[in-house]
């Protein structure tokens, strides 16, 4: 396993499940941080609960997502009983490790993988053999690279910053505020702790410079009453391309380096945790191609959420009619949560419902509703 991020940690601890023996190299050392808005979908934390994590105490339920535009809130809550959690990536990782230790996966902090070799993988230790590698190292992945799964791509450069605040969160939604070609991302992490991602498309400039001049003024002034804490955590460009998970019959990818889906959707940990069972799966029946089918599956949602989301995010009016449709009718966008939590068709979200909201996102002239002067927002 190349990176103990929680892909890498979920996979090994998988793939213990399956009685393989498991080495997870690691370029840094515990604690890990990273630029991340930190919100588990609830089918991440059910993939954690597979795989014997216990999750940590301090953490924050999250029962659904909250979209603000302009004037506009829409409020969509996760099915009955699924809960996701808002959580530390520090703390994540501890309990990731904890239960990765427990089972017998041998962690190898500080050793950076330099290569892929004819048996096995190339470190500064030297080389180690193994029957099958798996990049688990994150978004730039050069395993990626060095399998030849890299893919060019022109989508938008995207780009995030975090900072976490003393402050208790507005709730136990996660939300997601919309500004000019930036978002802010505003995550539940303990009953005293918000965790605030930026994310934004072209010139940067900081977070108090985007919060100020990308952003509604409003939550700004919220955010005034909360104490800083710890030092920013910058991540991006974003977007990665790959040819597939899958090469040579012996290397896969998964989490981040198997192809990113924007941080907008809230989906990354979830599709990284929930591909770790079917990966162990293939590995332990030898079947690499049966892993690129499950992955294909899994990451069917959130990509087609990406794709929508990315949208909405570059061309403003289909922002307002897309919040105005889901503040317009709170069942549909949980039916929608619900929908991209199961993997579920469209239908899940009941036909008549999906044509509607289809409909109110094209333009007035194509057959849309005219938003009200309410729903038009700033
Ligand atoms: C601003 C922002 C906000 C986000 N918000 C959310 C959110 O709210 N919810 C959500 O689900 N997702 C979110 N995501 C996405 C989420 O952070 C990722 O999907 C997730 O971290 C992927 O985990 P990973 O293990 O694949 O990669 P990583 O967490 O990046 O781990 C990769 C590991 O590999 C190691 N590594 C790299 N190269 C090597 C090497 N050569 N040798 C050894 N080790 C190596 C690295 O040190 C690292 O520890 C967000 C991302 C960003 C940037």
């Amino acid at each position: 396993m190349v990176g103990a991020g929680p892909a890498g940690l979920a996979a090994a601890l998988a793939c213990r499940r399956q009685g393989l023996s498991v080495a997870c190299f690691e370029a840094r050392r515990p604690p890990l941080d990273k630029a991340c808005g930190e919100g588990v979908m609830p089918a991440g934390l059910a993939a954690l609960e597979r795989l014997g994590v216990e999750p940590p105490e301090r953490a924050a339920p999250i029962r659904g997502i909250r979209y603000r535009l302009g004037g506009l809130v829409a409020d969509g809550d996760f099915p009955a009983g699924a809960r996701g959690l808002g959580v530390r990536r520090t703390l994540l990782c501890a309990a990731l490790v904890e239960a990765a230790e427990r089972v017998g996966v041998e962690l190898v902090w500080g050793a950076r993988v330099e290569g892929l070799t004819a048996g096995g993988l190339a470190t500064a230790a030297g080389e180690v053999s193994a029957r099958f590698l798996v990049g688990a190292d994150g978004l730039r992945s050069r395993v990626r690279r060095w399998a030849g799964l890299e893919r060019p791509t022109r989508a938008p450069r995207r780009f995030g910053v975090v900072r976490h605040f003393r402050r208790a969160p507005p709730g136990e939604r996660v939300e997601v505020w919309f500004g000019a070609r930036a978002e802010a991302y505003v995550t539940p992490l303990a009953a005293d702790e918000t965790g605030v991602a930026l994310l934004w498309a072209g010139e940067g400039g900081g977070f108090d410079a985007l919060l100020a001049s990308r952003l509604p003024p409003e939550l700004g002034s919220w955010l005034a009453g909360g104490e800083r804490l710890g030092p920013d955590r910058g991540a991006g460009p974003f977007r990665q391309a790959t040819r597939g998970v899958i090469a040579g019959g012996r290397v896969a990818l998964v989490g981040d380096a198997a192809g990113y889906v924007d941080a907008l959707t809230g989906e990354g940990l979830a599709l990284a945790l929930e591909s770790a069972e079917p990966l162990a799966a293939a590995l332990a029946a030898g079947d690499l191609a049966a892993y690129a089918r499950a992955h294909r599956r899994l990451a069917r949602w959130p990509q087609a959420l990406t794709r929508l989301a990315l949208a909405a995010a570059r061309r403003p009016p289909l922002a307002r009619r897309g919040v105005a449709a889901l503040a317009r009718d709170p069942e549909l966008f949980s039916r929608l949560l619900g929908a991209v939590g199961a993997g579920r068709p469209l239908a899940a979200v009941g036909l008549g419902r999906a044509l509607r909201f289809a409909r109110a996102l094209l333009p007035p002239a194509a057959g849309g509703r005219p938003l009200r002067a309410s729903e038009r927002g700033a």
